[in-house]
């Protein structure tokens, strides 16, 4: 397998990055069905959508993270 066949780019690639109200950077992005071209993005402390489940993830990833 070689990737030497596939044409170089002509221009830097375009780095697409979403911020948070806050200035954070924005990882967390939610859309409703109704309006799916409007993409909303959040940090993680300011994500509404969070569930249960998902803090609990959370969670468990930082300690895992940090162990
Ligand atoms: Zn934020």
């Amino acid at each position: 397998m070689s990737d030497i066949d596939r044409p170089a780019l002509q221009r830097a690639p375009e780095l697409v990055a979403h911020r948070c109200h806050c200035g954070a950077y924005a990882g967390f992005g939610f859309s409703t069905a109704s309006r799916r071209h409007q993409m909303e993005w959040w940090c993680w402390a300011h994500y509404p959508y969070k569930d249960p489940d998902a803090r609990r993830e959370a969670g468990a990833v930082a300690k895992l993270l940090a162990s």
